[in-house]
This record gives C-alpha cells, sequence and structure tokens, in this order.
C-alpha cells in the first residue's frame, strides 16, 4: 500500500540536477519566444470551471480528467489542464482585442490532468506555450510554427519536423464531416469501444484512433473538402515554411485532440524520434475566445509544449550549466574565519560555501571535490600572517596566496573563458 506521507500518484519531485535542466529550459523558450516578440503572461493556475467546460466540453480532459474542487465560498474551480483556455480568457477579460494587433503572448508553467500514470504522463506537468491573436493570415500560423521549431533547435533538437493539416473551417467541415461519419457508420462493428462513441461526439477525433488505424486508411481525406479559402490558407503556409527552410509534412490524419480548432492543426517532431512521434502540437483557434463572451471574430493561434517531454528527448546531450563555486575550508579552530569568509565572498558576489559540520579538512575536501571549482583553505600559520591556502579543483598543487588578492584570484578563476 502507498503511504499517504508519498508524492500524491502521477507527480514527481524535480531534483537536481533535472531541476536545473528544467529551468535552463525555461529560460531558453522565454527568450527564445522574446526574440520572436511574445511577451510573457502568467495566469492563475485554476480557472473557474466554466472557462474549460465551454471550450472542451467534449474532450476526455474535461469530462474524466478534471481536477476540480468547490471552494468555500461555493465557487467551482478547475486546476487548468492546458494553457490555451485561459489565455483566451485572460485576452477577452483585459480587452487586448482593443490593443494594437497582433498580441502575441507565452506562457510557462504547471498543467494538472488526472491521467492514467504511465510513462512521461504526470498528473502535474509543466508546459510552454505560445498564443498569437489577431490575425487570420498564414504568416502567423507560420510564425507559430517557426517559434515552436526555434525553441525545440535551442534546447538542442536540430532540424525538427512539421507535421501539418487543416481541419477546414465552419464552411467546409460539416460536409466532411458528414462524409466521415457516413464512412465510418459503415463500418461501425469494426470500431473500438471508444470510436464507437467517438462517432457521435467528436467524429473527427475517429481519425486519430491508434486501434482503428486500418480503417481509416480509406477515409474520406479532408483536402478533397477543404473551401478555396482553406486551400489558399493551407498552401500558403507550406510555401512559407518551406520557403523559411523547414521541412513540412502533410498528415491528412492529425486532427488534435480539442474541439476548438479550425482549419491549421500541426505536430512538431524529431526524426531521431520516428515520423509518428510528436513532441507536442497546436494550431488555429479562430472561434475559441469568441466562445468566452470574446468579440464575434478573434483570430488566434498557438503550441503548448510539454517540458516533461521535451527533457526526456534531449536529456543526454542537454548540457548543465557549470558550476563555479569556491568552498571555504577551514582547520580545526578556524570554523568562524571560514564562516564568515564565505560570507564575505558571496557580498563580493561569488558562489561559496564553507563546512557547518566541524569536520576533518580530509573530510571537507572530499566534498569540496564534488562541489566546487576552487578551494580556499583558512587556518595555521598562513592565516595568522593575512594569507590563505588555495587549491584548484583536481589539482594536488596547493598555493598561497595574499588575502587582499583573493577575490582577484577568485575572479579569474571562476570566469568562464570566452
Ligand atoms: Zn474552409
Ligand atoms: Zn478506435
Amino acid at each position: 500500500m502507498r503511504s499517504e506521507f508519498q508524492r500524491p500518484r502521477g507527480t514527481q519531485d524535480i531534483l537536481p540536477p533535472a531541476s536545473y535542466r528544467m529551468e535552463q529550459i525555461r529560460r531558453i523558450a522565454i527568450d527564445t519566444a522574446a526574440k520572436f516578440g511574445y511577451d510573457l503572461i502568467e495566469t492563475p493556475i485554476f480557472e473557474q470551471t466554466p472557462v474549460f467546460l465551454r471550450v472542451g466540453e467534449s474532450t476526455d480532459i474535461v469530462q474524466h480528467e478534471r481536477y476540480s474542487f468547490t471552494d468555500a465560498g461555493g465557487v467551482d474551480l478547475t486546476l487548468r489542464p492546458e494553457g490555451t483556455a485561459a489565455i483566451a480568457r485572460a485576452y477577452v477579460e483585459h480587452g487586448m482585442f482593443n490593443q494594437p494587433q497582433p498580441v502575441r503572448m507565452c506562457y510557462y508553467g504547471p498543467m494538472f490532468r488526472r491521467e492514467r500514470p504511465q510513462a512521461l504522463r504526470y498528473r502535474q506537468h509543466t508546459q510552454f506555450g505560445a498564443e498569437l491573436y489577431g490575425s487570420s493570415q498564414p504568416e502567423a500560423d507560420a510564425e507559430i510554427i517557426l517559434l515552436a521549431c526555434d525553441v525545440v533547435e535551442q534546447v538542442g533538437l536540430k532540424n525538427p519536423l512539421i507535421r501539418l493539416n487543416s481541419i477546414g473551417c465552419s464552411q467546409c467541415r460539416p460536409s466532411y464531416r458528414k462524409s466521415l461519419i457516413e464512412y465510418y457508420q459503415g463500418r461501425h462493428q469494426e470500431l473500438c469501444e471508444d470510436c464507437q462513441t467517438r462517432i457521435h461526439t467528436n467524429p473527427l477525433r475517429l481519425l486519430d484512433c491508434k486501434i482503428d488505424v486500418e480503417i481509416r486508411q480509406q477515409a474520406p481525406d479532408i483536402q478533397d473538402y477543404w473551401c478555396e479559402d482553406c486551400r489558399a490558407h493551407y498552401q500558403q503556409l507550406t510555401t512559407l515554411l518551406t520557403e523559411a527552410g523547414r521541412q513540412v509534412i502533410r498528415d491528412p490524419f492529425l486532427v488534435r485532440g480539442l474541439d476548438y480548432y479550425t482549419r491549421t492543426v500541426f505536430e512538431i517532431g524529431h526524426p531521431s524520434l520516428g515520423n509518428q512521434t510528436a513532441l507536442f502540437g497546436g494550431g488555429r483557434y479562430d472561434g475559441l475566445a469568441t466562445t468566452l463572451d470574446g468579440p464575434e471574430v478573434t483570430p488566434a493561434v498557438g503550441f503548448g509544449m510539454g517540458i516533461e517531454r521535451i527533457l526526456s528527448a534531449v536529456e543526454e546531450n542537454f548540457p548543465l550549466p557549470l558550476k563555479r563555486s569556491v568552498y571555504v575550508a577551514h582547520l580545526p579552530g578556524f570554523e568562524d574565519a571560514a564562516f564568515v569568509l564565505a560570507e564575505n565572498l558571496r557580498q563580493q558576489g561569488f558562489s561559496a560555501e564553507s563546512d557547518l559540520l566541524h569536520r576533518s579538512l580530509k573530510a571537507q575536501l572530499r566534498d569540496a571535490n564534488r562541489r566546487s571549482t576552487v578551494v580556499v583553505i583558512v587556518g595555521g600559520k598562513e592565516w595568522e600572517q593575512g594569507q590563505v591556502a588555495v587549491k584548484r579543483l583536481g589539482e594536488s598543487e596547493q598555493l598561497t596566496i595574499h588575502q587582499d588578492q583573493l577575490s582577484e584570484f577568485l575572479r579569474q578563476e571562476l570566469t568562464p573563458n570566452p
């Protein structure tokens, strides 16, 4: 039996060094977004439940995987399962549609879904996402996709793969939907249990069933149903991405899980993961803000990337920032002097630590070897004469320098080579 004093099922404690990798990815993602002109926005980790109900009523996430609760004031709240709905809510609530368009935003933070625990599916996971509001042009879709690719490259996965599709618009999708339902009705008996329900609730998702892959091969292809505008949009988007030097594949089975997509849907993968494995995805959702009482026409396009997934794909190749710090060791009786020197160095901007356990010099040096770049040894007659012994990590040679010159020495030792 699981102890009630263990972390909740499906969650993780992110310990060092993984925690530093996470932090670095966060910085890379936000900086890359800034390069494209996207501003960071932070929304609460919970919203009033209707925000999510309105945008994703028929999805598994909203139906079965919600963490919802009623607070002491009787308000129905939900921990956010994804970022897009909350950003749409904020866009409408702050009247951002009155600002000069487009509005470019990015977000980073934890998301919550009560998923069945399995590899890389956490009930709390971290997402970075970007949203572009106010342009219905294919250039907007292209920019979002290029930003997504750039983040992936910046964390070390060169030449990402874009799988692309258009699921049409309110003009052309209904007739496709009709044909799709007819086709699947004809093979109703062969469908898996989920798909027998999906055919009524979310027929497009029949195409991304992992079980009925054989049946979809003969299903009608949406590109034969695209209206002229959808076709032109898709073609221009492909042209822009190709001209920008990106590799694009059309995937007729790519539909994405959420109801609110219009036209563009995409997934970003990497050749090292195989052609069918996605790292994350996104798309266009022109109707989303409108369902949250936004203006009649609110074009929007974006993506959300699970950081744990990205991290698992790059882990081996992702360098940790080099730790450059000072360990202030002491000879017996010089604990105070070492403690104060460490603080002194920190005040000068160095990263410094001291023993705190009254250990022998030998034990301190062993510890220092694990944790620091330079060791300073305090005590003995050197100390009385205004000197300290210093040692570089991994070198046995010990230097004696004057205390006045310690800062200058450390500055040279700890500054990364250009
Ligand atoms: Zn259309
Ligand atoms: Zn199925």
